[in-house]
């Protein structure tokens, strides 16, 4: 059984930028993932705020860039996920989705969060037949249609702009009458005529027949039920965080998010944490890159304070 000065679970713009650290610095490292390289981040149409691409940058390209620097200074990159990880006397104990057992000095998890679901009748049933949680990967399906999309954050208020180049009509569904999204991207969506408002209001069921075809929505206040026809549904209600990896407990906030101090260590010791699975201010690929940096320095401090 191979032991590791680290392993890294998850291959986002956290945990590719700490690989990126630790391969540069010659740790014996593994970089584990279940899916292809980028996370979510790769999912993003236009990244406009990530420093150094003025014109804005693809997420799939700035992934699949983090991705080659990785692997140019010799990152290891295994297709598998990260099932448990433990603590067994001085090392982590890491098993992966094959059932193997890795030991390692230390661990950093950069697991990311996932898109949360609406947890509504038809949801589950109209996924991939009008429900998505990804309009860069299927807003161009809906050329000409109308779609809805669910949210009131940033996610939500740039991917109704990004669905407007293919729908001729976007709703927006938000359960206030006041966007949570930042200022500059609220006045971008206010400006854009294909967008209409459904304020203060929250889906309750998703019908149709082969595909989705309608949702119905209740208004908080009044609890005035309305139907919608609609051919696509794009859910953005913020994020669930990949935290459920621990043997035992570790320090998470009240949503789940894993708590680090500054130097990205969890309450586990030789455990460090990056990203979106943090317990963190700003969720952005500019603080997951800060992140990873960060905690694959620390796990070096670590390892060489053994
Ligand atoms: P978010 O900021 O948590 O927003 C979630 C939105 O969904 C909120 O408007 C919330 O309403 C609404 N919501 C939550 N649960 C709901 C439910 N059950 N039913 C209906 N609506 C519900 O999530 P996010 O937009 O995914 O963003 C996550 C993080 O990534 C944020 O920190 C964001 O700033 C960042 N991000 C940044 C960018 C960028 O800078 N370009 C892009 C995307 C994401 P309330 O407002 O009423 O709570």
């Amino acid at each position: 059984m191979k032991g590791y000065d680290l392993i890294i679970a998850g291959a986002g713009p956290a945990g590719l930028t700490a690989g990126v650290y630790a391969a540069r610095a010659k740790l014996e490292v593994v970089l584990c993932e279940k899916m292809l390289p980028g996370g979510q981040a790769a999912t993003t149409d236009l990244v406009e705020n990530y420093p150094g691409f003025p014109k804005g940058i693809s997420g799939s390209e700035l992934m699949a860039r983090m991705a080659e620097q990785a692997e140019k200074f010799g990152l290891n990159v295994e297709s598998k996920s990260v099932e448990n990880i433990s603590r067994q006397g001085d090392l982590c104990l890491v098993k992966t989705e094959d059932g193997e057992e890795h030991p390692s000095k230390t661990v950093i998890v950069a697991t990311g969060a996932e898109p949360k679901n609406l947890g509504v009748p038809g949801e589950a049933e109209f996924k991939g037949r009008g429900v998505s949680y990804c309009a860069t990967c299927d807003g161009p399906l809906y050329q000409g249609k109308k779609v809805a999309v669910v949210g009131g954050g940033d996610s939500a208020v740039e991917e109704a702009l990004f669905l407007t180049r293919f729908a001729e009509k976007v709703y927006l569904i938000h359960r206030r009458d006041k966007l949570r999204a930042t200022q500059l991207l609220q006045n971008r969506t206010f400006e854009n005529k294909k967008i209409e408002f459904v304020w203060g209001s929250v889906v309750t069921e998703i019908g149709g027949g082969k595909s989705l075809e309608s949702v119905v929505t209740e208004d908080v206040k009044t609890e005035k039920i309305s139907e919608l026809g609609i051919d696509g549904l794009f859910v953005y209600i913020g994020t669930i965080p990949n935290s459920d990896l621990f043997e035992e407990d570790i320090k998470r906030d009240k949503r789940g998010f894993v708590i680090t101090d500054q130097d990205m260590a969890t309450s586990i010791e030789g455990v460090f944490a990056a990203g979106d699975v943090r317990s963190k201010l700003l969720y952005q690929i500019a603080t997951a890159v800060g992140d990873g940096a960060t905690a694959a320095f620390a796990a070096e401090k670590f390892i060489e304070q053994g």
